[in-house]
C-alpha cells in the first residue's frame, strides 16, 4: 500500500506565522499529493492508509544544518575523533536512526575524520544515496585549519594561504559538497588566516562551484570571515554589530548552536572534568552563552538569515537534539516561528536545495507531525509524533 492519508492535523501558516487546524495531507509513493482542508479532502483513490493525526502540527522535514555524522557527542566527544574506522561507521549508523526519529531529514556535515586519505563522512554519504529512511546528506570533507591549531589527526594543517587553497581543492577532488574552514585560534584575539587569504579561497571554491563555510568561535576569525564573503559563521559565539554588518553587507549566513552550551551548563554537574564543573569553567561557559544568545539576536535583528545544527558529535550533542536548539533561539529572543524556520527552510537554503525543509504539495513527503503548538511551545518539537518517510 502506497498511499496514506493523514488526517486532521494543524499545518503552520507562514503568512499569518500562526497554526491552521483542520487540514489533511495525501501521500503517495513518497511524494505529497495534496493538502486540503479536512472537510474538503479529495477521494485518494484505491487503498489506503489513514492515519488520524488529530492534535498533532505538521512540520517540514528538519534540516540540521551543523553535524558531524560520525561521531557520538558527549563530554568526551574530542577523544571520540581518534576513535576507529569501524567504529566511526557504526556511529554513523546509529545517528541515521535518531536522525529520522527525531525528525531530521537532511543534514550537512562540516567536518569528520580522515581515514585512508579521506573524510569518512564523504562515503557515508555516498552509501547513503537513496537508501529509504536515510537522512540526505551534504558533507565537507574535513577541517581546513592552520597548522598546529589543531592536534595531529584531527584536521589538514595548512602553512599559508596557497596551501589552503590546494587543500580545498583537494577535498573537492575527493568530493566535499562544501569546504569547511576552521578560522580559530592560534588564540583568542588573532585568525589564523588573513582576509586576503580567505578572500582568495572563497574565490577559488566558488569556481569550482562549492562554498566555503567557517567555524568561528571567536570575534576575530568572524570578522575575517565576514569580510571575506564566506557562505556562512557556523557557531558565530562572538559577533558584535560590526561583524553583523559585514555579514548583511557579504550575504553571509549564521548557523547556530546554542544548544551546545546548554550542554556544556549540564556537565557542571554530570561531569567532574575541570572545563565545566570547575568554578573557572562555569564562568566561563556561563559567559560564552551569554555572548552566544547576543551574537544571534543583533544578527537576527539586523536581517542576517540564521540556520540551526546542533553540532552533534563534532561538540557535545547527540543527533537527535535539534528540538533543543529551537528552545536555545527562543530563550535567545527569537519568535518561536522564526526558530523553527532555522532549523527547516532557512536551512534548505543554506544548502541550495528547493525542497528541504519545505512542506509543500507535489514536494516530497518529508514532514514530521509533532504532538502539540510548537508556536506557543517550542518543547512540543521534541514531542515527535510521527515521521512521514
Ligand atoms: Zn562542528
Amino acid at each position: 500500500m502506497q498511499k496514506t492519508l493523514y488526517r486532521d492535523l494543524a499545518l503552520v501558516d507562514a503568512a499569518r506565522r500562526a497554526l491552521s487546524p483542520g487540514h489533511s495531507i495525501l501521500v503517495d509513493d513518497g511524494r505529497i499529493s495534496w493538502v486540503r482542508p479536512r472537510d474538503s479532502e479529495e477521494e485518494p483513490g484505491g487503498e489506503f492508509e489513514l492515519v488520524d493525526a488529530g492534535g498533532t502540527t505538521a512540520i517540514a522535514g528538519m534540516v540540521d544544518a551543523h553535524s558531524h555524522l560520525t561521531l557520538p557527542g558527549g563530554s568526551h566527544w574530542l577523544d571520540r575523533v581518534l576513535d576507529d574506522t569501524e567504529s566511526l561507521w557504526r556511529v554513523a549508523e546509529h545517528n541515521a536512526t535518531l536522525l529520522r526519529q527525531a525528525g531530521v531529514r537532511w543534514a550537512r556535515d562540516v567536518g569528520a575524520p580522515v581515514r585512508e586519505g579521506r573524510a569518512v563522512s564523504l562515503a557515508i554519504r555516498d552509501s547513503w544515496q537513496g537508501r529509504p529512511g536515510y537522512p540526505h546528506i551534504r558533507a565537507a570533507g574535513t577541517w581546513l585549519t592552520s597548522k598546529g591549531t589543531m592536534p595531529d589527526g584531527y584536521a589538514v594543517g595548512v602553512a599559508d594561504g596557497d596551501e589552503l587553497v590546494r587543500a580545498a581543492e583537494g577535498q573537492l577532488d575527493q568530493g566535499a559538497d562544501l569546504i569547511k574552514l576552521y578560522m580559530d585560534g592560534p588564540d583568542r584575539e588573532t585568525a589564523p588566516f588573513n582576509t586576503s587569504e580567505v578572500t582568495k579561497l572563497v574565490a577559488a571554491v566558488a569556481a569550482r562551484g562549492a562554498k566555503v563555510t567557517a567555524h568561528s568561535g571567536n570575534l576575530a576569525g568572524a570578522k575575517v570571515a565576514a569580510t571575506a564573503g564566506v557562505a556562512a559563521i557556523e557557531h558565530g559565539f562572538q559577533l558584535d554589530a560590526e561583524v553583523v554588518g559585514l555579514m548583511v553587507a557579504n550575504g553571509v549566513r549564521l548557523v547556530s548552536t546554542l544548544a551546545v552550551l546548554e550542554s556544556w551548563r549540564g556537565f557542571a554537574t554530570t561531569t567532574d572534568q575541570s572545563r565545566f564543573s570547575a568554578p573557572e569553567g562555569r564562568g566561563a561557559v556561563a559567559s560564552r552563552r551569554e555572548w552566544a544568545h547576543y551574537s544571534v539576536r543583533i544578527a537576527h535583528q539586523a536581517g542576517v538569515p540564521i540556520a540551526a545544527g546542533t553540532d552533534f558529535g563534532g561538540g557535545s550533542l547527540r543527533a537527535n537534539q535539534l528540538a533543543w536548539e529551537v528552545e536555545c533561539l527562543v530563550a535567545a529572543g527569537l519568535d518561536p516561528f522564526d526558530a523553527i524556520r532555522a532549523v527547516t527552510a532557512n536551512g534548505g537554503d543554506l544548502l541550495g536545495e528547493p525542497d528541504a525543509g519545505h512542506l509543500r504539495e507535489g514536494g516530497p513527503a518529508d514532514f514530521l507531525l509533532v504532538h502539540g503548538d510548537p508556536l506557543t511551545d517550542p518543547a512540543a518539537m521534541w514531542r515527535v509524533w510521527r515521521v512521514s518517510w
